[in-house]
């Protein structure tokens, strides 16, 4: 015997299962399944997945034996239904059905009614004693036929219809009788001719027509396109399978009916029936909305037998698919056939409750709860999100990047202070900028959402939304903005200072006006209940980007182990501070740096106070100063004179000192550890407020904190050994001098590639690795992270690079320079601990590659911890379990 290319299920044996998606696809191995289950499925046949793959291998043939097998299934199905195909006196008819092994609309559209022409018709009357619904059968079989198979126009047949029912001066399809279509039947016949085709009065020849044009959908632009944006690649999946089935009939009177239902509400996951239900009609109804449908109560008055074996049903194949199903069925004269199952789609706030309900009903266990959720889900059900209805309504003006996930809607400014007060005279405030710089940061955080219309993944406004929790749409580069004159503009839609404005951070939609949003339910019920699982899964340690005590109280809430990463120099830029930091900077003698950095002192030491308080004794890493200087100092001109005022120099000083640092490349320029180097002043302060604070707290409050220092932008092991002096002498002195015991760790960044490549040597003198991936991206491939949007869109659309890497790991480049250090790392110390505090410390994705490598922890901003758990835990369960 040649291969096996068809599958039969009948009378409850089937020769597939669920198992045999790959093969059957998801319908046909549900059908297999259902059929071995006792379920009521009617009688019929798979062709295999297998037979679409060797068609367009084989220069679109069918294999040899094909025909044979499906002619003998065919026979099989006569003998079973006790009906004859092209019988004129019981005819049997069947539905074909495409069916990939994943559920992929774009796919061709089901053929029902299909063994029906001139003399099949008759025997259909006379089985059933119903002319109207024969000719309406066969009526519909040759409109889908001729769209589906043949390619004929729909709407011809959809005029031809309209028109019969003008002359007729009736609305509704069921208003014509059986000579109206009859009529109807020859008409649709004369349509085949004008578009120079025959319908096939031979059954056999529709059947094989029908098979085609199945397996031709796998190719359609359509089918092709879905594969594209849903990321299946070419050869991952054979083909479509075809599946026929007899029929059976949903529109022979008010005992029969079609609907589609759901062992759940797909919206909310709550445990109820849902579902709709349309007496006297087929499949194909339901879908056409030509008539509304009940909801499925009221098959429970109409037929309700059927209805309780549905209900019935429905509880055994949940139960036994261990998931939410959506399920097709049409009642014939009372009995119920099941024609469809499948595991249903649900919003994620109904994919959260229903993997968390499973486990308490013994269903499923916590990993596979774990599994089922998608990062995705947990990111959405804690953001805002819009009104739908009012979401629908509202007007799309310009799409940018999803920086931020979340809906907010605000009146819009375009200036950061007015934002500000504006915020706090009560107004809901969206803050519009052509992008942002650290200046703008009290008006983001005023802001309900951040829009601009330059800058990436990774730029200022992205980086900083993300850690605000704030919705945000980037790079929105359509969008003109004039901050002077206070407007925005986008083709001719002008929005003023004041307007209302609404951004969708997830899309990165930008609506026209005023958009209701919806508030999260927090880390409550069942998220949280799925996430205290997720955390008996992970391996990987998560950790919080937060700079203040309010970042890192949310951080705590949302379920972070610590803090990966402190930016030191976001508390210099606050209102009080600012003065002092350029007084440090526009010193002209070393002393009168350190009376400006001794001014600082206090107030840095507080800060750190607070954040080791918040965080009760969790490791707390914190970075000394990281930006090029000139970053705290006005650019403009404007500025100046106020300024110079301020720090008590003349505005020719001030300049003078903003020329002296003004750098080509900032970037790259003198920063990080190079500051540190030169300004050891800096380091020593830093490291006094940093220690004081760990001292201070365990002498007053008894709070055991190991403060983790940590050295940006080292690129050799010299500069972390001359800067590590610093910090341990000064730190050593004070701790002596205070007569306490305190534990301090000192560890560096890893973001240029240099010190990745030296990780060996680097590991010598650190306690720890913390790899700062966005820099480790940019320096590695070379990319300005904030200009990448000049080019990256079009290396994405010329597929040269399959993502943006500062949103997901170069796991080929970049990645393993992560994985190599860390390797090379923890081989010369063993007890060196490794973590990422890029961006992609709270990417999915990324943390899926790392959660492969030795890492100890991922560290992301607060509002993604939840979603970094969970994702860590998906990590750990499928690599490291
Ligand atoms: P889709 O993949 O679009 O869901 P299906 O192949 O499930 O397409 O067919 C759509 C609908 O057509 C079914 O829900 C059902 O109502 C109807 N249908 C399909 N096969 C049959 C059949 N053998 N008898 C009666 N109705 C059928
Ligand atoms: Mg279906
Ligand atoms: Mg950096």
């Amino acid at each position: 015997m040649g291969k096996k290319w068809v599958y039969f299920f009948a009378n409850g044996q089937a020769e597939g299962n669920a198992q045999m998606k790959d093969i059957l696809g998801g319908k046909g191995a549900n059908l297999a399944e259902m059929t071995n289950a006792g379920v009521p499925v009617p009688p019929g046949f798979t062709i295999s997945t297998e037979v679409c793959k060797f068609y367009y291998d084989n220069n679109r043939t069918y294999p040899e034996d094909l025909k044979e097998q499906v002619e003998a299934a065919m026979k099989k199905l006569e003998e079973v239904t006790g009906k004859g195909f092209g019988d004129p006196k019981k005819p049997l008819l069947v539905s074909v059905r495409s069916g990939a092994a994943i559920s992929m609309p774009g796919m061709m559209d089901t053929i029902l009614n299909l063994g029906l022409n001139d003399e099949t018709v008759k025997g259909l009357v006379e089985m059933t004693n119903n002319e109207r619904f024969a000719y309406d059968s066969y009526r519909r079989f040759l409109q889908m036929f001729g769209d589906t198979a043949l390619g004929i126009p729909h709407a011809d047949f959809e005029n031809a219809l309209a028109e019969m029912k003008a002359q007729k001066g009736v609305k509704l399809d069921t208003e014509l009788d059986a000579e109206d279509l009859k009529k109807l039947v020859e008409t649709y016949k004369e349509i085949y001719k004008k578009h120079g085709k025959e319908f096939p009065q031979d059954v056999y020849k529709q059947l094989w027509a029908a098979i085609e044009a199945v397996i031709w959908s796998w190719m359609s632009d359509r089918a092709i396109k879905y594969r594209e944006i849903h990321g299946i690649k070419e050869g991952q999946l054979l083909g479509t399978a075809v599946n026929i089935v007899a029929m059976v009939f949903g529109n022979m009177g008010d005992d029969s009916g079609t609907g589609v239902c759901f062992t759940r509400d797909p919206n909310t996951g709550e445990k109820v029936y849902y579902g709709e239900f349309l007496p006297n009609a087929q499949g194909e109804d339901v879908v056409a909305g030509i008539r509304t449908p009940y909801p499925l109560e009221k098959m429970k008055e109409m037929i309700p037998q059927a209805y309780d074996e549905l209900i019935a049903i429905m509880d055994r194949l949940e139960a036994y698919f261990k998931d939410m199903q959506d399920i097709e069925f049409t009642v014939e004269k009372g009995k119920l056939y099941i024609l469809q199952t499948r595991s249903a789609k649900r919003t994620s706030q109904a994919a959260i409750r229903i993997a968390v309900d499973m486990v308490h009903e013994g269903l499923i266990d916590k990993k596979t709860a774990v599994l089922r959720v998608q990062p995705s889900d947990i990111e959405r059900v804690l953001h805002p999100k819009f009104d739908e209805k009012e979401r629908k309504n509202a007007k799309v003006i310009a799409k940018g990047l999803p920086a931020s996930p979340g809906a907010a809607t605000g009146k819009v400014y375009f200036d950061a202070h007015k934002a500000e007060e504006a915020a706090k005279a009560g107004e809901k405030v969206l803050l519009v900028r052509p992008e942002t710089s650290p200046e703008d940061v009290g008006g983001m955080n005023a802001a309900e959402g951040i829009l601009t219309a330059r800058g990436g993944m990774t730029s200022h406004a992205a980086v900083v939304a993300r850690g605000l929790g704030k919705p945000a749409v980037v790079g929105a580069e359509s969008i003109y903005v004039n901050e002077e004159e206070g407007y925005l503009k986008v083709g001719d839609v002008v929005v003023k200072e004041g307007e209302w404005l609404s951004i969708d951070g997830t899309t990165g939609e930008v609506f026209l006006g005023k958009i209701t949003t919806v508030k999260p339910q927090g880390l409550e019920g069942p998220v949280a209940e799925l996430l205290s699982w997720a955390d008996e899964f992970r391996k990987l340690g998560v950790r919080a980007n937060a700079d203040v005590p309010r970042d890192a109280k949310v951080a705590r809430e949302f379920g972070a182990e610590g803090i990966g990463l402190c930016r030191t120099e976001h508390m210099f830029f606050e209102k009080d501070r600012i003065p002092k930091v350029r007084r440090m900077i526009v010193a002209r003698t070393k002393e009168e740096r350190e009376a400006a950095l001794a001014e600082l002192l206090p107030l840095q030491k507080e800060d750190f106070k607070g954040l080791f308080r918040e965080m009760k004794g969790y490791p707390v890493t914190i970075r000394l100063i990281d930006p090029p200087l000139h970053e705290f100092l006005p650019q403009e001109e404007e500025q100046m004179a106020e300024v110079a005022q301020q720090i008590g120099i003349t505005v020719e000083e001030l300049k003078k000192v903003v020329e002296q640092l003004h750098e080509l490349n900032p970037m790259l320029g003198h920063r990080g550890v190079r500051l540190l180097v030169t300004y050891p002043e800096i380091a020593v302060m830093q490291t006094k407020a940093i220690i004081l604070a760990a001292i201070e707290l365990k002498k007053e409050e008894g709070i055991e904190v190991v403060p983790e220092i940590m050295i940006p932008l080292v690129g050799h092991i010299n500069e972390l050994k001359y800067v590590k002096q610093i910090i341990i002498e000064t730190a050593d002195a004070l701790i002596k001098e205070h007569g306490v015991e305190l534990k301090y760790l000192v560890g560096t960044m890893i973001e240029v590639p240099r010190a990745a490549v030296t990780a060996d040597q680097i590991a010598q003198e650190a306690d720890f690795f913390s790899f700062g991936t966005n820099d480790l991206t940019q320096m590695t491939f070379g990319f300005s992270r904030d200009d990448v949007g000049k080019f990256l869109p079009e290396y994405l659309e010329k597929g040269i690079l399959e993502h943006d890497p500062f949103k997901h790991i170069d796991t080929q480049g970049v990645g393993q320079l992560v994985k190599s250090a860390t390797e090379k790392g923890k081989e010369v110390k063993s007890t060196l601990k490794c973590g990422v505090c890029g961006e992609h410390g709270g990417d999915p994705k990324s943390i899926e590659f790392f959660a492969t490598t030795k890492l100890d922890y991922v560290s992301a901003s607060p509002y993604r911890i939840p979603v970094a758990r969970l994702a860590a835990a998906q990590a750990s369960i499928k690599y490291r379990s």
